[in-house]
């Protein structure tokens, strides 16, 4: 694709690979490794012989995370500049894409229920993105002087309808039939862009407060058991924050910064078919690969920058419209699995990832 041609002329489209370590039960089945990274190189190899079949493919990207990579790692060569960004008043988002179980949700949001923040307020090696993020803002922030203050909003989207993560703890007891009617409405702002109407704004005073909002949504967040995971999630999340900073210009007069920064954990990108499911999960799986499809229509067209780009094809690109093309940095983290029973998801990931640039 010309992506890498078009990049260069300043479109801010970042995609990284991450192959997380081989898990216990895969170690224990001496599952054979069919993924290789070289950091340096910013190179994953894919290699695989069944049946006199040979792969042998080598894949680009902006940055490779290898299984030895740790969180920290990835936060500071990846995320510290995107969230620069945000303080400066641009909105910027972080998507984590790949196979259920392949570590989006431990990028993002990382082991944080284990291991609160030290006692010097320092995060835990396990931290993901998220907490990582905030931290960053409030240690920028409080070092200014000027006046701030930080949001956060949480939603889940699944089958194409959002609902609150951070809607308050008596609502998600009420039974499945008066959850759909909890499901919340977007709409044009007025202003080119959108809002969802009733989501809770929570205001964060400081880094330490994200973990008890991590734990409040993502034990909202709604799973289906499927052939392929127990835990498969089938919905995706996204988790922004807006900073407003009140600033003060040499000639006395006050000046509002405005950034956001979006997190956004999507769906499992595994393909219908192989997961069994069915029916009901056919509907599902088929708004889920909307939001997915469109996505990857939209990112392509801003790097091809096509003149038309489908926003209002999808809820989630809806959402992030504010926030993808123009003056903005958006990063995809693509993360996949070593092992050979993971390969052919591996493929169409680092194909589609591969395809955003
Ligand atoms: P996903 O959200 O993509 O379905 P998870 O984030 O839940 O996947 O990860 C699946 C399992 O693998 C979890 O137990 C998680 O802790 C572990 N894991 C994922 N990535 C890593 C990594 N880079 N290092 C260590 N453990 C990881
Ligand atoms: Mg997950």
């Amino acid at each position: 694709m010309s992506g890498r041609h078009e990049k260069e002329k300043g479109v801010n489209v970042q995609v990284l690979l991450r192959c997380r370590p081989f898990s216990d039960d895969e170690l224990r089945s001496n599952a054979p490794q069919v993924i290789t990274c070289n950091e340096y190189q910013r190179e994953v190899a894919v290699s695989q012989s069944i049946a006199g079949k040979h792969i042998d493919r080598v894949f680009t990207f902006d940055k490779v995370f290898g299984p030895n990579a740790q969180q920290r790692d990835l936060y500071d060569q990846a995320v510290i500049p995107i969230v620069n960004e945000v303080l400066e008043g641009f909105n910027c988002t972080i998507f984590a894409y790949g196979q259920t179980g392949t570590g989006k949700t431990y990028t993002m949001e990382g082991e944080c229920k284990k291991a609160k923040s030290g006692p010097n307020g320092e995060l835990p090696p396990g931290a993901g993105v998220i907490p990582r993020a905030v931290q960053q803002i409030f240690d920028t922030l409080e070092g200014q002087c000027a006046e701030y203050s930080v949001k956060v909003t949480f939603l889940e989207l699944y089958n194409e309808e959002i609902t609150d993560l951070l809607a308050p703890e008596e609502l998600s007891r009420v039974s499945v039939e008066e959850k759909q009617k909890k499901q919340l409405p977007l709409m044009e702002d007025g202003k080119g862009g959108v809002l969802v109407r009733g989501l809770e704004e929570e205001i964060v005073t400081s880094a330490s407060e994200i973990f008890t909002l991590l734990e409040r949504g993502s034990a909202k967040r709604r799973t289906a058991e499927t052939l392929l995971n127990k835990q498969s999630s089938r919905s995706h999340s996204l988790f922004s924050i807006t900073i407003h900073i009140k600033e003060a210009t040499p000639e006395g007069e006050e000046l509002i910064k405005c950034g956001k920064l979006n997190l956004v954990d999507l769906a499992g990108s595994e393909n219908i078919s192989r997961s069994g499911a069915r029916e009901g999960r056919a509907r599902e799986a088929g708004e889920i690969n909307k939001s997915l499809l469109t996505l990857g229509r939209v990112i392509n067209a801003l790097v091809e920058h096509l003149g038309h780009i489908p926003y209002r094809d999808s809820k989630l690109t809806r959402l992030l419209r504010d926030s993808l093309g123009g003056r903005t940095k958006t990063c995809i983290i693509a993360t996949v699995s070593p092992a050979v029973h993971c390969l052919e998801e591996t493929l169409s990931t680092l194909d589609y990832a591969h395809r955003a640039k």
